[in-house]
């Protein structure tokens, strides 16, 4: 599949009104920092503001015209992002706050106490997956941003389980030669990243999601890197949860996604109890809707949902397996210009596969020998090159790879062959400043 051609790629830039302005002393913008928040397109922005200067008002409520509005594009929204990842049915798309809020969701699903909370109706078998305690194994990867990580030891404090995980090889990938022994039988949930935020590598998930239904455990993937740049699809996949959040996928912030197969997030208990999400209200107790009502309480974010299904509708225009290929060219050519200084060291997969399987996807990150990162990043946004440096929320993969911090170059849509080449230039000024 080629990527876009040059034209198109400049078509698809002049609809991101930021990417032309200036940084620091006039130098044009070379945003390489899309893995923390992308940019937004034109259209995002319109479909934002449409909505609020001419329908805004409460869903799901009112009894107006601008609360069937209201109602139609936020539901649309839902339509198009079950649209994208390929969900068998739209009550199947809970909106959240960000892709952490929806890791939190599935984690907090879990409990000493079993069924309890499930939907009136729901299978009790189906229900019971989600009691945990002592005995029982929550399985995760060393690779993961704290957001699929935090969550699940805060999980195994609360209910007894043990936590394990699966560790990374010298390269960065998720290391399955322990699988059969560390997703034992007793493990319960297994969550895992789809793509690394740090190293870029794509995880096996067909093998950990094999290993998973063998042992019966839930799979739990955090797409937060993958919905961006490869195209992503719930059923082939063959996990049972799914999460992504809108800024990283040319979306708004404040807005993410947690996909769930029906029967499991009817057997879940809610997240936040309140308006919205109830059924029927006494002052004995009350009785909670179906997914994914149930796990949207009170007033949601509607502004924001909207601008995610037009971010998401550009991207199917462009069409995923495009986007992906010109993924790969971008992070190939990044890679390869590191690999000729020989003052940097890359982190990750080597290269981006053979085009059959994508290998790294999204981002490169690095060391300079002698130079603290920050120093790093000081001198690429001094040359109007935005990146981030740290450890990037994933502070055990940074020990794990014995670096204290990496500086991270990551891509999108928009990103072009010429802005890697001036961050490559750009970062050529680094050794003669702090050599
Ligand atoms: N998972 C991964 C792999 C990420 O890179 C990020 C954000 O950096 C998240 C989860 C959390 O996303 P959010 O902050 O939007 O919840």
């Amino acid at each position: 599949m080629p990527a876009f051609t040059t034209e198109e790629l400049t078509g698809l830039r002049e609809q991101f009104p930021v990417l032309s302005r200036t940084v620091r002393a006039d130098r044009p913008l070379v945003y390489l920092d899309s893995g923390a928040t992308s940019q937004q397109p034109q259209r995002v922005l319109d479909a934002e503001r449409e909505y609020t200067t001419h329908s805004r008002s409460a869903v799901h409520r009112g009894a107006h015209q601008l609360s069937e509005e209201a109602t139609d594009a936020f539901e649309h929204a839902r339509q198009v992002v079950a649209r994208f990842i390929g969900a068998p049915r739209v009550e199947e798309v809970v909106f959240t706050k960000n892709a952490t809020e929806a890791l939190n969701l599935v984690a907090y699903a879990f409990s000493n106490a079993g069924a309890a909370g499930a939907m009136d109706g729901a299978d009790p078998a189906v229900a019971e997956r989600f009691a945990l305690g002592p005995g029982d194994r929550i399985v995760v990867t060393e690779a993961e941003h704290h957001a699929n990580l935090v969550p699940w030891q805060e999980l195994a404090r609360r209910t007894g389980a043990e936590l394990r995980w699966l560790p990374v090889t010298p390269e960065g990938r998720v290391d399955t030669t322990e699988l059969a022994t560390i997703v034992d039988e007793s493990t319960k949930v297994l969550a895992f990243t789809h793509v690394s935020n740090v190293t870029g590598a794509v995880t096996d998930v067909p093998a950990l999601v094999a290993r998973a239904r063998e042992v019966g455990a839930l799979t739990v993937l955090d797409a937060a890197q993958s919905v961006p740049h490869l195209p992503v699809d719930v059923e082939s996949l063959g996990v049972d949860f799914l999460a992504f959040t809108g800024h990283k996928t040319l979306g708004p912030s404040g807005i993410g996604v947690l996909w769930g197969r029906y029967e499991l997030l009817a057997a879940m208990p809610p997240f936040i109890t309140g308006g919205s999400m109830i059924e029927l209200v006494r002052m004995e107790g009350s009785t909670y809707a179906a997914p994914p009502a149930r796990f949207e309480a009170g007033v949601p974010m509607t502004s924001q949902a909207v601008g995610l299904g037009a971010a998401l509708e550009l991207l199917e225009e462009l069409g995923m397996e495009r986007v992906a290929a010109h993924d790969r060219e971008l992070v190939q050519h990044a890679l390869d210009g590191l690999a000729q200084r020989p003052w940097v060291t890359v982190i990750g997969p080597a290269s981006t596969g053979d085009g059959a399987v994508a290998e790294r996807v999204g981002c490169v990150s690095f060391t300079v020998d002698g130079v603290h990162p920050h120093d790093v990043g000081q001198v690429l946004d001094d040359s109007g090159v935005a990146v981030r440096t740290g450890h990037h929320c994933a502070w055990p993969l940074h020990r794990a790879l014995r670096v204290p911090a990496t500086t991270r170059a990551s891509f999108s849509v928009y990103t072009t062959r010429e802005e890697v080449d001036a961050f490559l230039e750009a970062l050529d000024r680094v050794p003669g400043i702090f050599g």
